[in-house]
């Protein structure tokens, strides 16, 4: 990239936003200065090196860090609405799913995503991603990956996750687990039953294996993530102390205070089921399903709002791979859901971008000096309309600039059928 002026009109810095214009001097992959004001028009107080001639100007509306995906599954293609296709899908061979992986990437990055929590695969897929990116990053976002999750034996999770019976078995199960996992994924509970507004098959594991979960997974140095819903999961999964809900369907007051007491994540991943209520002919809902989806997705924007005003900390996820959740595009979506919560633009654009990278040791990728720049630009600020988010017009990433023109709209969700 070498160096470059670029002039933004507004900016967000991964706290506050900026309404006037700033100019940050880029050298190479770094921002070395930001400086009031259009700097690009009159240089004489600019360093000498950025006057000369092949310092390339550019101007771009928005500018902010690029963005992070806390919850995707990068081997699944969250495009595909048919249902044999996507089973059809998971006994591919590895090479397939891999190849899968890499596009996932790909995707993500065209929206602006500059790092991704892979939530986990049988497979290992994610784990071969990382290895291929630690080899050569490319211009891929930056990966964690939590390997293979754990479940309970015969429980929900056949995909993503390795069976364990009990007690007995999860320390062996875990020291294998553990060392392939940035962070270690626990399925604790089942999914949603959309027709009855409950949830399918309890809470996988009992405090006291959720307990010794949690506390090996510490002393190996490792944060953990569950998948859960339903009251009975959050307690158990708060009792535990994991460090990151995900999902966190049918939750309360009482929970939320409980984790913003321990400082426990909530990654809401409002997509596949506001796809589920927003396209019920796919999975051939009836009204009365759809009114129990709005029920559902009523108490998660009530919840969602209080957890910001709590104090939780939120981080935003889509659950890209899953069913309604595109790849990359998942993401801004649910970057829009939560804003129509009422929560603040700041808010929801924290829970993005420097939230997620400070809990999870990424670097940095705040607007200020001797910060990489991995920088999202955009058509128009998304605190005025946090539409914007589709319209991305370039990314900063590893010392390259990817332009980017392709509108990620709502709608390009129905391309397949
Ligand atoms: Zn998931």
């Amino acid at each position: 990239m070498d160096r470059c002026l670029l002039l933004a009109a507004e900016s967000f810095d991964g706290a506050r936003f900026h309404h006037s214009p700033r100019t940050l001097l880029l050298d190479n992959d770094r921002i070395e200065a930001i400086l009031p004001g259009d700097s690009t028009t009159d240089a004489t107080h600019l360093p000498e090196k950025y006057r000369r001639a092949e310092t390339a100007v550019r101007r771009v509306p928005f500018v902010m860090p690029g963005l992070v995906e806390g919850h995707c599954h990068l081997f699944l293609d969250g495009d595909e609405t048919a249902f044999d296709v996507r089973a059809a899908h998971l006994k591919k061979p590895f090479e397939e799913l891999l190849a899968t992986g890499r596009q996932s990437l790909e995707l993500n990055l065209a929206a602006g995503i500059t790092a991704c929590r892979d939530a986990g695969d049988v497979h290992g897929v994610n784990n071969a991603l990382r290895e291929e990116l630690s080899a050569d990053p490319g211009a891929s976002p930056t990966l964690l990956a939590a390997g293979v999750a754990l479940r309970k034996a015969k429980r929900y999770g056949s995909f993503l996750a390795r069976e364990a019976q009990g007690l007995d078995d999860l320390p062996g199960l875990l020291e294998t687990l553990l060392p392939q996992a940035d962070q270690l994924k626990i399925m604790l509970t089942g999914i949603i039953d959309f027709e009855t507004g409950t949830m399918k098959g309890g809470v996988q594991f009992t405090l006291e294996e959720a307990t010794l979960i949690q506390q090996t997974a510490a002393r190996a140095g490792k944060l953990t993530f569950c998948h859960c819903s339903g009251v009975e999961g959050l307690q158990v999964a708060v009792g535990a102390g994991f460090n990151c809900i995900e999902h966190g369907f049918f939750m309360t007051r009482d929970i939320l205070a409980a984790m913003r007491d321990q400082q426990i994540v909530w990654v809401p991943t409002f997509m596949p089921v506001d796809f589920q209520w927003r396209y019920p002919e796919y999975c051939g809902w009836n009204q009365a399903t759809v009114d129990e989806l709005r029920k559902i997705l009523d108490n998660h924007d009530e919840h969602l709002r209080l957890a910001y005003e709590l104090g939780v900390p939120v981080v935003a996820g889509s659950d890209a791979g899953s069913y309604g959740s595109p790849q990359g595009r998942a993401l801004i979506e649910d970057l829009v859901l939560m804003r129509r919560t009422g929560a603040a633009a700041a808010q929801v654009l924290e829970s993005a971008t420097s939230l997620p990278r400070r809990l999870w040791g990424l670097p940095a990728a705040d607007l200020a000096p001797g910060i990489e720049a991995n920088l999202l630009c955009l058509a128009e600020s998304p605190e005025r309309q946090i539409t914007a988010v589709r319209r991305p017009v370039a990314v900063y990433h590893r010392g390259w600039r990817h332009e980017l023109s392709e509108p990620t709209t709502r709608e390009a969700l129905l391309v397949r059928n």
